[in-house]
């Protein structure tokens, strides 16, 4: 199966009300991963790639190693998104190299760092909509900022600091025409989200509702929603790790934000966190051992059970076979009729 729009995924998890997971990777290991896991639990997946992503491994080993996973996961409809692109020009070459999905993240300058204001984000998002719907290529925008700093890009501080405001959500989504919507709800990227278990006070779910309720028909995107488990940070520390305590998004929460508009979850820092422990533990015990292979097959098999267990949480497992694929080409004639009938 060629790779699908991230639309139709999305359209597909609204139907069926569950959440789809889109994993960060930077390398082969991680996209067998994930087509792994995918394959065990029927899921249907989006896996993404960040600017800094494509930096480290090249676009075009990205693109070979996800055409490679299209042709052995044939079963499961799989999505190549770009995460959190800084400028239409960088939305474009990802398009051009492929990517059926694309995030023009317009909440923050081409810097990945000052927050942008809501103007330039309308402009830089309608832009990228308009480029990639002529493909058939999905959008994905931001409105408010998450907090922390991954890969070299984010407003930093907590997640607090750039709230989504839910007015100038349906503002956004009616003048730019995106198809799915990250928001800030107190999220951070990386893997320091909170100082203590989430709270009503910092992880602003009831914004989220108000925004489902404002915007039904709009996909919700959460960012930084490892939930960073405990069990994890103490494998990374029981092998010399030198973790601080920290918290992540609940499953419970993530699962209450399904239920409630939110067909996206992304996911990272949790697999970063399953290999690097997979890794340690390795050399910690085996310190004779120098082939490669020797930690990063259980690297490998950390992470897939990290997302296979996300994919089970979230919902998408079992619905790999729904539905039939549609092109990028029967995606951009549909996004046509429905600009000439708005
Ligand atoms: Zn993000």
């Amino acid at each position: 199966m060629p790779l699908v729009s991230m639309r139709q995924l999305l359209d597909e998890a609204s139907k069926g009300g569950y959440g789809v997971g889109a994993f960060n990777v930077n390398n082969m290991e991680q996209i067998q991963s994930i087509m792994e896991a995918a394959r065990e639990t029927q899921s249907p997946v989006i896996i993404q790639a960040s600017r800094g992503a494509r930096a480290y491994s090249q676009d075009r080993f990205l693109y070979h190693l996800m055409q490679a996973a299209a042709e052995l996961y044939p079963e499961i409809p799989t999505v190549l998104h770009l995460d959190h692109g800084n400028s239409p020009e960088t939305c474009q070459s990802a398009i051009e190299m492929g990517f059926t999905s694309v995030m023009m993240d317009g909440s923050l300058m081409p810097d990945g760092k000052t927050p942008a204001s809501f103007e330039y984000n309308v402009e830089v998002t309608r832009k990228v909509v308009e480029m990639a719907h002529a493909k058939g290529v999905t959008v994905e925008g931001e409105i408010g900022c998450l907090g922390g700093i991954e890969d070299g890009h984010g407003a930093g501080g907590d997640g607090l600091s750039h709230l989504t405001d839910p007015d100038q959500a349906v503002e956004f989504v009616e003048k730019t025409g995106v198809d799915a919507l990250a928001i800030a709800i107190g999220t951070s990227h990386g893997a320091y989200k909170f100082t203590a278990k989430p709270t009503g006070e910092t992880l602003k779910m009831e914004t989220l509702i108000e925004i489902h309720r404002r915007l039904p028909n709009t996909h919700l995107v959460m960012h930084g929603s490892s939930s960073v488990p405990k069990e994890l940070q103490d494998i990374v520390n029981q092998y010399g790790g030198k973790l601080k305590p920290t918290w992540g998004v609940p499953v419970e929460e993530t699962q209450l934000g399904i239920r409630n508009g939110v067909r996206k979850i992304n996911v990272d820092t949790d697999n970063r966190l399953a290999i690097t422990g997979a890794i340690r533990k390795v050399l910690m015990e085996k310190p004779e051992e120098f082939d490669p292979r020797s930690y990063m097959k259980p690297a490998r098999d950390a992470m897939k059970k990290v997302v296979a267990e996300r994919m089970v949480q979230f919902g998408q497992a079992g619905h790999a076979k729904d539905y039939a694929p549609l092109s990028l080409e029967e995606m951009r004639k549909r996004y046509q009729s429905e600009a000439v009938t708005a």
